[in-house]
């Protein structure tokens, strides 16, 4: 197998805002500047607030910028448990707001013409097995039922890929270039005159009742409030609640482009994007240069082992899962070849 390192969701941004020096005062003091961080921080400024936002790396650095790239409406959870735990006007009330949360980045990208390959083709939960076929039937209902606009497919009628027997189509949501999404966010957020600070870590956060100080390397920001949007990475923070979350870290890849007619002989004729019905990343989709990404569902816990090392290490490992499990990244690639897109 072949390795590329030149591939990637996008490249780093070109410039970078300054690292803090010295003390500095706001309203608001948002931590950890992804997606979460800087859709907060413009809100925060379009509202008046004077806001500065702390970056350890660049923004979009972290996992807005390398994920999968699925606009998605899917909940973290599973349709029939929610169906029969949940009361039906509070699940419906949570279908809304995540169709809303998905209407909410597509304007974002609108808004700011944040050019980032966005396409609303919907998403496919994808069913492997006839198990998760009868069980895709039952997500369907009980998202139809709670006013979610998703319906059961046929893998066939749905031009799904050889071993994708069906599944459950939501009608709402797309794919993006992860990358070049925080890209221009990171744009936006800087002419919305939020103070960046990037290569920033905050190091530790201090009620002082009337307020909070944040502590960085080079200097101290004082503020009103402060909003931690620093994913699972919060857990040097004393005002921070312990052991809430443990970092979790996984890789993506990135096929060389494939020929169109390659992925039709495979049955991908809808090209539509697919996550599986295990919920968690093992997802396909075909980009608009035509490769193909995917995760597997191998996932690691502790320290962070993709920052920092290169992937040639991991990527054999990952192919060969995602081979054994009928990948049609792994049946239309001839050399093998891929990037990978860490994400933690
Ligand atoms: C492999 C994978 C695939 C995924 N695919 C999808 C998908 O397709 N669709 C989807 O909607 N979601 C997906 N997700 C989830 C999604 O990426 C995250 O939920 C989302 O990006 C979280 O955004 P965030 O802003 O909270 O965190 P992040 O984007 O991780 O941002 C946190 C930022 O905080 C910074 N930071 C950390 N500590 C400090 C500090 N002390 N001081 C200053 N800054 C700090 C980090 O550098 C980082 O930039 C995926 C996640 C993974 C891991």
């Amino acid at each position: 197998m072949k390795v590329l390192y030149d591939t990637g969701w996008a490249a780093p941004p070109t410039t970078v805002e300054a690292r803090l020096t010295g003390d500095v005062r706001c309203d608001v003091v948002v931590i950890g500047g992804g997606g979460g961080g800087m859709a907060a921080a413009i809100r925060l400024a379009e509202k008046g607030a004077d806001v500065v936002l702390l970056e350890a790396r660049t923004l979009g650095a972290g996992a807005s910028g390398r994920n999968a790239g699925y606009i998605t409406n899917s909940i973290a959870a599973d349709p029939e448990m929610l169906g029969l735990l949940v009361k039906p006007d509070r699940l419906r009330a949570l279908y809304r707001y995540a169709e809303n949360a998905v209407h909410f980045a597509e304007e974002t990208i609108e808004k700011h013409a944040i050019d980032c390959g966005h396409v609303k083709t919907g998403i496919v939960m994808a069913a492997v097995t006839n198990g998760q076929l009868r069980r895709a039937r039952r997500i369907a209902k009980v998202l139809q039922k709670n006013g979610a606009a998703a319906e059961f497919v046929d893998g066939r009628e749905a031009g799904l890929p050889q071993g994708f027997l069906g599944g459950v189509r939501e009608r709402v949501g797309g794919t993006l270039n992860p990358g070049e999404f925080v890209l221009g966010l990171r744009e936006a957020t800087i002419a919305a005159g939020v103070r960046v600070y990037e290569y920033t870590p905050a190091r530790d956060v201090t009620d002082t009742g009337d307020g909070v100080t944040v502590e960085t390397p080079g200097g101290t920001v004082h503020a009103q409030r402060a909003l931690l949007m620093t994913n699972a990475d919060n857990g040097a923070f004393s005002i921070a609640p312990k052991n809430l979350a443990t970092p979790t870290y996984t890789c993506l890849l990135e096929t060389e482009p494939i020929a169109p007619e390659r992925l039709d002989a495979i049955g991908w004729t809808s090209r539509a994007p697919m996550v599986s019905l295990h919920m968690i990343l093992e997802n396909h989709r075909v980009t608009p240069r035509g490769t193909i990404v995917f995760g597997t569902r191998r996932v690691e816990a502790g320290h962070n082992p993709y920052l920092n090392a290169p992937p040639r290490r991991l990527s054999p490992r990952i192919w060969s899962a995602a081979s054994a499990s009928g990948s049609p990244a792994c049946a239309t690639s001839d050399s093998n070849a891929c990037g990978a897109g860490g994400s933690p």
